[in-house]
């Protein structure tokens, strides 16, 4: 058994026990948590994480996180990470450091988790670009390089090891079907008939290049589904059969509104989904969000597209701060997780984790429960926001999708339906390369509810453990 003390400056006790579960949700190990040094009343190997100076026992039973004033201090009046913390970062180190005292850690992993964890950085709120998204080119993850490394899940493992070093019995839990490699593949159906004014617009481009003897690649190139409705209709069917012939499942996130055209082919692709092994989510905007009553918009969903059950949601465009989306889903019983957490315009870790946490809210000081499953990229990053071709594009997708076949773990991508509308033989024979590799692979294909079932049963386990 190990004893976690926590016993830090009061403001960062909740903040503490946040990681803390985080961590022995993924972790699992027998434990016990105690607040203050005078109520352990027994001979247990002890994890401290404390701003008062702890009565030394003799033969190092314990691990000892000093909590300091400047990291209280840097919590409670929210200040900036200075350059030093971010070349510490750079290194892999965590950026808050323990006070120096004989028998103390000499980083403070605790509140470094906590700050990415958090979104910490986002505390402000500031409103970045015209759409109010945070920049992963604002972030510090980026200032330090860091952005498509997962460093919570880095410094998780430094903090196992050093628990293990107390001879104590901790395992890392299995990932989904005790699979080595999953990916999580959704899609973002924001329409499915590409108008003819877009089509007009492409072709003015496309001449101007011409004429004007300019070599701009990036534009989207013409294919027999850019112009047949009924072509762009198949693809939400090829998308749907080709992970359910393997037996794998993803996500389809379906937005309040689309034209009568769409909505046909939606309604479609609802009735195939709903009960299936495959999810249907619900893809709201910003305006739909501002309704003040948001069980009704999850119910009039449900009736408008016959879903029977609606677990999660990922907000359409990014545009939210997630302090306020959190508490709002929060409040309502329909959602259960939202799969948000992503930038737009650069692949990496937004919380710097790569697997689902529960979300802190950081104006309450409290955990919720709604969970937040992290997304590291998705098609529109390459082409609209980094600018990169459609060749480049699909190469950096397919990048993706090999490194969670040859390093293993969860990653989650989302394809939006469009993207099948351009080099369309060439791009279905990718996503059928991606799913046979991965039946290969003996990985996995899931979907965000399936993510959503792991984590759920993995933190019930950890509650279960501590009564
Ligand atoms: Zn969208």
């Amino acid at each position: 058994m190990l004893n976690i003390l926590i016993d830090c400056d009061k403001s960062f006790i909740p903040k503490a026990y946040y990681v803390f579960e985080t961590f022995f949700t993924y972790y699992k190990a027998k434990i016990k948590f105690y607040y203050k040094f005078e109520d352990i009343d027994n001979n247990e190997k002890t994890l401290i994480y404390s701003n008062k100076k702890i009565p030394i026992v003799e033969n190092k039973k314990y691990i000892f996180f000093f909590q300091s004033e400047e990291t209280i201090e840097f919590f409670i009046k929210n200040k900036k990470i200075t350059k030093d913390q971010i070349s510490d970062l750079d290194s892999l180190n965590p950026m808050f450091k323990c006070k120096k005292r004989e028998n103390s850690e000499k980083f403070d992993l605790i509140a470094s988790i906590f700050y990415f964890l958090s979104a910490w950085q986002e505390k402000d709120n500031i409103i970045y670009e015209n759409k109010g998204r945070f920049l992963a080119k604002d972030s510090i993850q980026y200032a330090a390089g860091k952005l498509e490394v997962p460093l919570v899940d880095i410094w998780f493992e430094i903090l196992a090891k050093k628990i293990l070093t107390l001879g104590i019995k901790l395992n890392k839990v299995n990932q989904l079907y005790d699979k080595r490699n999953i990916l999580n593949l959704s899609h973002d159906i924001d329409f499915v008939y590409e108008s003819h004014t877009k089509l007009f617009h492409l072709t003015k481009k496309k001449l101007y290049n011409i004429i004007k003897n300019k070599k701009n690649t990036n534009l989207p190139s013409y294919s027999i589904y850019r112009f047949l409705s009924y072509k762009q209709k198949k693809i939400l069917d090829i998308l749907y059969r080709l992970t359910f012939e393997k037996g794998f499942s993803s996500t389809f996130n379906i937005m309040m509104e689309y034209n009568s055209f769409d909505l046909k082919a939606v309604y479609r692709l609802c009735k195939i989904v709903d009960g299936s092994n495959s999810e249907i989510g619900i893809h709201p905007t910003v305006a739909d969000l501002k309704d003040s009553n948001f069980d009704n918009l999850i119910n009039k969903f449900k009736e408008k597209y016959k879903v029977r059950n609606i677990y999660g949601m990922r907000i359409h465009e990014l545009a939210f701060s997630p302090d306020r989306l959190y508490n709002k889903l929060d409040s309502t019983d329909g959602i259960l997780y939202d799969n948000s957490m992503m930038f737009h315009d650069l692949p990496g870790f937004r919380t710097s984790f790569s697997l689902p946490h529960k979300f802190f809210c950081k104006n309450k000081n409290t955990s919720l429960n709604v969970l937040s499953i992290p997304i590291f990229s998705m098609d529109t990053s390459f082409t609209k926001y980094m600018h990169l071709n459609e060749k480049e594009t699909e190469e950096s997708i397919d990048k993706i999708v090999q490194e969670n076949i040859n390093k293993g773990g969860i990653t989650s991508i989302l394809i939006h339906n469009n993207f099948f509308y351009s080099r369309t033989k060439h791009r279905i024979n990718l996503y059928k390369k991606w799913i046979n590799q991965i039946f290969e692979s003996e990985g996995s294909i899931v979907s965000t509810r399936d993510l959503f079932f792991w984590h759920n049963k993995l933190n019930k386990s950890f509650s279960n453990q501590l009564k």
